[in-house]
């Protein structure tokens, strides 16, 4: 979908990633497959480009700090190093003045039993790094729980969080062009099933849109602190004490994939826009309601018969490897509810 937008704007798009599967590769200009350590591929491929960007998380550090070195990557290192781990996320924020969930770090297994002490139950181990999707997390009811959800999360160094209670989750989708300017899409209504996005919808509950405000400002301000350039996206719970940050993502998200037809720019174009240096388009939303449903695992079945729903836009990502829990497409309603 970067790619997309990229080349509606005239670019030329090379893609970089070591999967032997790449459905970004299908529409772009030129497509790399080598390993993240690969220095002389890297080299070859930052002398290829005009300005780099990510559209996935987990790209190692030393990968991004050694392409800096050849060539403009935005956002940079810095992002992609405090959204990789979830501790130095959460005091990251925290530093800044946001209200995170209760954390305690639980480096190892004698750890996670003082975390449960200070933080108390219920609560959600996490692994630090290269978690997603619900993966790698395991909710503990109390203490006695604590061996089983050790053994879950397959007794990685983790992080300890306290069981918000929240009435929704809702997720602020930022862009931030290369002069600092900022925009921002109306924050959706995110509907989670076993830990993964199964839909976002436009308008969201009152609460969210009372608590958008303060969500934004939070988001404003870590976005400062990085000088972080392109689309940043925040997830927070709306609580009854305000808004609680639980992660953020250095890149365009899932929740913000109606923007492409329910928003005047989408966060794919906008995000182009930012890493190039170029103007910002408009993120308003000009027409209600907006439902995004992911085709996740077999519901990509479902394909031809959103196909017979006029107003349904229907996006197939081209991904060969059909898996419980895979996103492999998403549809979009505008000004319509799905039938
Ligand atoms: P995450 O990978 O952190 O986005 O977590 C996946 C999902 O688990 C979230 O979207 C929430 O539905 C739930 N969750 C995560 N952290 C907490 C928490 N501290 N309290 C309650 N629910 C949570």
């Amino acid at each position: 979908m970067l790619g997309l937008a990229a080349a509606q704007l005239g670019y030329r798009t090379h893609i970089y990633a070591p999967e032997h599967e790449s459905v970004a590769a299908d529409v772009a200009a030129h497509h790399v497959q080598a390993a993240w350590d690969d220095e002389p591929r890297l080299a070859a491929f930052a002398a290829a480009c005009d300005v780099v960007t990510l559209e996935f998380e987990n790209v190692p550090v030393d990968t991004v700090r050694f392409l800096s070195g050849h060539v403009a990557v935005r956002p940079g290192a810095a992002a992609l190093e405090i959204a990789q781990d979830r501790l130095a996320e959460k005091r990251f924020v925290a530093g800044l003045g946001g209200r995170t969930a209760p954390f305690a770090p639980a480096p190892d297994r004698a750890a996670l039993d003082a975390a449960i002490a200070e933080i108390g139950a219920p609560a959600i181990l996490k692994t630090a790094r290269m978690g997603y999707d619900g993966k790698g997390q395991a909710r503990l009811a109390d203490a006695s729980d604590a061996d089983e959800a050790w053994e879950t999360i397959g007794r990685h160094p983790a992080i300890l969080e306290g069981f918000v209670a929240f009435a929704h989750e809702f997720s602020v989708l930022m862009v931030r062009g290369a002069g600092g300017e900022t925009r921002f899409w109306d924050s959706p209504l995110n509907v989670h099933a076993g830990g993964i996005l199964s839909a976002s919808m436009l308008p969201p509950p009152p609460i969210v849109i009372e608590q958008q405000a303060e969500a934004r400002a939070m988001m404003a301000k870590i976005a400062e602190a990085l000088d972080y350039v392109g689309v940043l996206t925040g997830e927070f719970f709306a609580t009854d004490t305000g808004p609680v940050f639980n992660e953020m993502a250095p890149r365009v998200h899932n929740s913000g994939h109606w923007t492409i037809e329910g928003a005047i720019m989408s966060q794919f174009e906008n995000h182009i826009r930012a890493v190039a240096g170029l103007p910002l388009g408009d993120t308003a939303v000009p027409l209600l309601p907006v439902t995004m449903r992911n085709l996740i695992g077999a519901g990509i079945e479902s394909v031809p018969r959103l196909l017979a729903e006029p107003g349904a836009h229907v996006h197939h990502y081209g991904k060969t490897d059909v898996r419980d829990g895979r996103k492999l497409g998403h549809v979009t309603w505008v000004g319509i509810s799905p039938a």
